[in-house]
């Protein structure tokens, strides 16, 4: 029954976080910030094009990884490809990079260990640079980010 309350205020806040268009917290690395308590989970694209899970703390502070299982599924306009991963010192890293093209929805799966219930996090890719914020699109965040409204 704990298990089950849990679950169901975790799921609660994602859908909160989702809905609402609160300030994003700009992620360290110039990634996204999927989370929206910590500890948190950054989203960042490197230059090649590879993907990289940061953990921080509420002070955004880089954390060592615990046990959090992660997994990342670009679903691409050619296809859904699930990322592999390896593990560093603050989080994960991609073997391969993004699929080709962006525009398409990115989901971070996050399990807080092996056995836990997963949380996924999704995040439209777009490769642009933001004009206001200067940061990538997918990690906009200025006031305006998030849901249909944002223009360009
Ligand atoms: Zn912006």
């Amino acid at each position: 029954m704990k298990l089950f309350k849990i679950a169901t205020l975790l799921s609660a806040l994602t859908l909160a976080v989702g809905g609402l268009c609160a300030k994003p917290i700009p992620g360290p690395k110039g990634g996204r910030i999927v989370t929206a308590d910590a500890p948190h989970v950054e989203f960042f694209v490197e230059k090649d094009r590879t993907v990289a899970i940061t953990f921080y703390d509420a002070a955004l502070k880089v954390i060592a990884l615990g046990a959090q299982v992660i997994s990342v599924v670009a679903e691409a306009k050619s296809g859904k490809v699930q990322l592999t991963l390896e593990k560093t010192a603050t989080g994960f890293s991609s073997k391969q990079p993004l699929p080709e093209g962006d525009d398409y929805t990115v989901v971070v799966q996050v399990r807080d260990s092996a056995g836990a219930k997963p949380k996924n996090y999704r995040v439209l890719f777009h490769d642009e640079i933001c004009r206001e914020c200067k940061r990538a699109e997918y990690a906009c965040s200025c006031d305006t980010a998030g849901g249909a409204g944002h223009k360009h």
